[in-house]
């Protein structure tokens, strides 16, 4: 690893950044049984931290990946270059008919505090409490509810995600955007099993306007972007 880059995380980050041994060793595995041992460890605090690491590991060439709760069972919050862990990003604000989370919120945090208003988040995986709603997203969960209230992708309105290039986008918020993803989906119908989850690929059948241009991000694990 170039000293180089944890100088500039360091100095930037307002987080935490790590690169001693045992957080490595932590970091390099999750829920699956793969091991990767990442170079750099970034705990961010707040949006400007994820934009600031995404656009210095984008100058050093270095992969990043988005961790939540490290719950998931196939490796998919391992990497060798720098892990994002949105553990601090873990704000709810819960509204009349919906709830704004940060997604290092913990399912069994928000589960409490929407117990106390007498709602409920559907989607439930049976890991239960312990993944984060990032998570839930990165992989669409579904869980004992789904057959009656979908899976994540069904109950999700909007995503706020940094893509690769540091860039802050709201989906559907930002039209433009949208109607890009939009437009740009073109489905085989023959290519795409009938069955009630599909778990394979970006959830492209999902998309079928503008408005659900969201639904691209829920299941498509970190690799477009951090929500
Ligand atoms: C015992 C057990 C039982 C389970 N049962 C079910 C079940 O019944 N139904 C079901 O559907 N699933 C089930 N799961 C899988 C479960 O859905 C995942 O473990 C969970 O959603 C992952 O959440 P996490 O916070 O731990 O994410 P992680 O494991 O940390 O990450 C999972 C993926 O999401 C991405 N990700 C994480 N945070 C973000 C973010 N902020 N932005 C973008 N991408 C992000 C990561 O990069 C990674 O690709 C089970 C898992 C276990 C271990």
């Amino acid at each position: 690893m170039k000293k180089s880059i944890l100088k500039l995380l360091e100095s930037k980050i307002k987080g935490e950044v790590h690169n001693e041994k045992y957080f490595r060793n932590f970091y390099s595995v999750d829920s699956s049984s793969y091991q990767l041992i990442p170079q750099i460890v970034v705990i961010p605090t707040d949006e400007e931290d994820i934009i600031k690491t995404i656009k210095i590991a984008k100058k050093y060439k270095t992969s990043v990946t988005v961790r939540g709760a490290g719950t998931g069972l196939v490796g998919s919050a391992l990497n060798h270059g720098i892990i994002i862990d949105m553990k601090k990003i873990n704000f709810i604000k819960i509204n009349k008919k919906s709830a704004i989370v940060g997604s290092g919120i913990l399912k069994g945090k928000l589960d409490i505090e929407l117990q106390k208003k007498g709602k409920f988040f559907p989607p439930n995986p049976s890991i239960g409490n312990f993944c984060s709603l990032g998570g839930m997203l990165g992989n669409n969960s579904s869980g004992s509810r789904s057959v009656k209230y979908g899976s994540t992708i069904d109950n999700v309105k909007e995503v706020t995600i940094i893509d690769g290039n540091g860039k802050k986008i709201q989906l559907p918020k930002n039209k433009k955007i949208s109607k890009k993803i939009f437009q740009n989906i073109l489905i085989d119908d023959k290519k795409i099993p009938k069955t009630s989850k599909n778990s394979s690929g970006y959830q492209i059948k999902k998309v079928t306007s503008n408005k659900e241009a969201h639904k691209i991000i829920i299941g498509s694990e970190g690799t477009l972007g951090i929500i």
